[in-house]
């Protein structure tokens, strides 16, 4: 997503600026209408526990089809909405959103955890625990019930997130660190940060067989996860072999990816 706008916004002469200038405007402001139509709609996707393949909970995801009914990239549209100071409404709206689709099957489940992908202007907005502890009593459900999903994007956001999340910790709610291992997610930060799992990026997954960097370090990530006592959830399976490989390196972790389960709108989740 960043990548994709760094490439165009360095394209290099006028032109390939006035032309990226003009296309993220046009998005955003597709973006906003869709938002205020609540033309958005949500996926949900599996999270399993890894040694029996349990079903814990799921993860919403995002997802808007512009005019021409072709799906845009959420990490697109995601930053967009952050960059120009609407993230707080997208957020409010998935929260809403999920509890309404989802609250039902939630409470028929106990201990099942909805997760929700927040930003960190959402982690620094005031009214926002306030909105989510009235939309979960609205919904009759609990506040561990509702789990939030944070990216380190940088070393500034350090403070503002370790407050935040400490903050929805102390509300009840359950916290991940997203993408781990990839970005800046940092490992002298980590110990400082009150999370509960952290979230194996899935290039760890994805590079598993091969010579390469990320195939040593996702065993030295599992190990210092599971030194400081937080949980794992591994991103990206799609291979059983994959599964086998992080049950081996951690048999409490849990798992994420197309071999559990692709993201599904929620009529369609528990139908499998
Ligand atoms: P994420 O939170 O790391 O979500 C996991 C991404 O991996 C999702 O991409 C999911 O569809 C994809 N995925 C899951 N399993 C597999 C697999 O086995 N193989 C492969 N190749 N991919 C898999 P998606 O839905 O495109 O979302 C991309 C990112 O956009 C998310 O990454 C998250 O950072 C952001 N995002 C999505 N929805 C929201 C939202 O409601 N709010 C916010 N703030 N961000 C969101
Ligand atoms: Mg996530
Ligand atoms: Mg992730
Ligand atoms: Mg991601």
């Amino acid at each position: 997503g960043f990548a994709a706008l760094g490439l165009l916004t360095g394209m290099g002469g006028g032109l390939g600026i006035s032309l990226c200038i003009g296309w993220l405007r046009s998005l955003r402001r597709r973006l906003r209408r869709a938002l205020h139509n609540g033309d958005l709609t949500l996926v949900y996707q599996p999270i399993v526990r890894l040694a029996d393949r349990h079903l814990v909970g799921v993860e919403a995801l995002l997802r808007w089809k512009d005019e021409s009914g072709k799906p845009v990239n959420p990490e697109v549209f995601i930053a967009i909405a952050e960059q120009a100071g609407f993230i707080n409404e997208v957020t409010r709206f998935v929260v809403r959103r999920t509890l309404a689709e989802l609250a039902l099957q939630a409470k028929a489940r106990p201990g099942f955890r909805i997760t929700i992908n927040i930003s960190v202007q959402d982690l620094t907005n005031p009214g926002f625990l306030p909105f989510v502890a009235a939309q979960l009593k609205q919904r009759g459900l609990p506040a561990d019930s509702l789990g939030f999903e944070v990216t380190e994007r940088s070393t500034a956001e350090h403070e503002p997130l370790a407050r935040g999340i400490q903050k929805l910790r102390d509300a009840g709610h359950s916290v991940y660190l997203d993408d781990f291992g990839t970005e800046y997610s940092s490992l002298s930060y980590l110990a400082d940060l009150s999370i509960d799992a952290i979230k194996l990026d899935r290039v760890f997954t994805m590079h598993l067989d091969e010579d390469s960097n990320s195939a040593s370090i996702a065993p030295q990530i599992v190990a210092m996860a599971k030194g400081l006592g937080l949980g794992l959830v591994v991103e990206g399976i799609e291979e059983e072999r994959q599964a086998a490989y992080f049950l081996k390196l951690d048999p409490t972790a849990y798992g994420q990816g197309w071999l559990f389960g692709t993201p599904v709108p929620a009529d369609r989740l528990f139908e499998r």
